[in-house]
């Protein structure tokens, strides 16, 4: 059995308090053994003067798409989709997707992240680069259906289902999957009835994008008579284990619904305010009792992929909607990052106690934009950054030390990615 001691540090608690103690992880397991004074470990972990956390999940993202950083910004969704992204993904190849999730991994494992929902095609190459990152991911092939014929549109649900049943449990069980229709706008009412049923009696989780701005909303309104949610509902689509990005316009029907369906939300407020899509009500989907998560969305509406700016977003943003200062408050927010993403995705992740997965970050705060530290749990909703993270642990592995990505050959990476969306833009143009 090997054991890894991260010791020295202060380490925040399930309940949001902050006390002195070592972590003692289990490596074999992947789990943590206890948190206190147990001594011993193989392995030491240096977190003097630094900050214990659970891993960050981010809820909702599209890893691969670090490669369209920086490539068009400044549009509505509708626009930016149309004119900018798809035409270039078009061009994507599974090398490119391999290599821009290898990316956004490196990102992600350098800012804290340990567990990540992702929605993409290529799924088998991102996949592999979990598998290779050593964080935890649920996955899935997104199906469209728009703009397809019938053969066309069938074929893309049919591979949305059969990549959640062929990668569940892969990766010694790190990865999990999602049944993904795009959204309920961008997959056909008759697909949606035909496919939906057969995800729910395969058991699988499902994912899609719901309620992200106006233009979603009055089309589904005019065409079905109800609320996108109860449209979704009517379908089945919340009948099972069901997440959805955004849900920036419901209404309190629609929470209602929410609520008694037992269906989360990934809130990713940096994408929902950079292409003006709208405020979700967060405190009042947490007040009603939805577990609401945070995600960056894709690097290409964000533009990174730092869980520490979207905290803070989604403290600031959340407050804006609620026009209450105390809406979205500190500790709110870290647990909307760690614990509620955790449960979110079905992972036994985000709070540091015995028996939970040992997916972990330790920040360093001997920084001069974390002094002084009045209260630890403001310093992560409020000043701290990815760039903060020395370590990174996720299953009980040692995925970052000393800033030092031990998974991945970072500058490798790095150049490669920069090769491969030169060469997209090229062929796109
Ligand atoms: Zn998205």
């Amino acid at each position: 059995m090997s054991d890894l001691l991260v010791t020295g540090g202060q380490v925040l608690r399930p309940d949001m308090t902050v006390e002195r103690a070592d972590v003692l992880v289990d490596q074999d397991a992947g789990t943590i053994e206890a948190v206190g004074d147990p001594g011993g470990g193989d392995d030491e972990l240096d977190a003097a003067g630094g900050l214990v956390i659970p891993g960050l999940v981010n809820t909702h993202t599209h890893v691969a798409m670090t490669l369209l950083r920086g490539l068009a910004d400044d549009k509505p969704l509708d626009a930016w989709l149309r004119e900018d992204i798809w035409p270039v993904e078009a061009e994507l190849t599974p090398e490119d997707i391999r290599v821009g999730a290898e990316l956004g991994l490196i990102e992600m494992i350098k800012s804290g992240t340990t567990a990540l929902s992702d929605m993409y095609f290529a799924v088998e190459e991102i996949a592999q680069a979990v598998e290779q990152a050593g964080v935890r991911a649920r996955l899935g092939y997104t199906a469209v259906t728009v703009g397809k014929d019938d053969e066309g549109a069938r074929a893309d649900l049919e591979r949305s289902l059969e990549v959640a049943q062929e990668f569940d449990g892969a990766a010694d069980g790190r990865i999990r999957t999602t049944f993904q229709p795009h959204s309920l706008t961008t997959v056909g009412e008759q697909f949606l009835r035909e496919f939906v049923p057969q995800a729910n009696e395969a058991g699988l989780a499902t994912h899609l994008h719901a309620n992200e701005t106006p233009d979603e909303v009055g089309p589904i309104v005019e065409e079905h008579g109800v609320r996108p949610l109860a449209y979704a509902e009517d379908l089945g689509l919340l009948a099972g284990e069901t997440y959805v990005a955004h849900g920036v316009h419901v209404d309190d029907s629609e929470i209602e619904l929410l609520v008694e369906t037992d269906t989360g939300v990934a809130h990713c407020p940096a994408s929902n305010m950079k292409l003006a899509s709208g405020m979700a009500p967060v405190q009042d989907m947490l007040d009603a009792g939805v577990t609401v998560g945070i995600g960056t969305d894709g690097a290409a509406s964000n533009n990174d992929l730092d869980m520490f700016d979207e905290m803070r977003d989604a403290a600031m943003l959340g407050k804006l909607a609620a026009e209450d200062a105390s809406a979205v408050d500190a500790p709110t927010v870290v647990e909307m990052a760690t614990a509620n993403g955790a449960d979110l995705l079905g992972f036994d992740s985000g709070r540091i106690e015995p028996g939970a997965n040992a997916d972990l970050a330790v920040l360093n705060l001997d920084v001069p934009h974390l002094t002084p530290a009045h209260d630890l749990v403001s310093h992560l909703a409020y000043a701290a950054r990815g760039s903060d993270v020395r370590h990174t642990v996720a299953d009980g592995q040692v995925l970052m030390r000393d800033r030092e990505v031990t998974v991945f050959d970072e500058d490798r990476v790095r150049e490669a990615a920069v090769d491969h969306a030169d060469a997209l833009v090229e062929r796109a143009m």
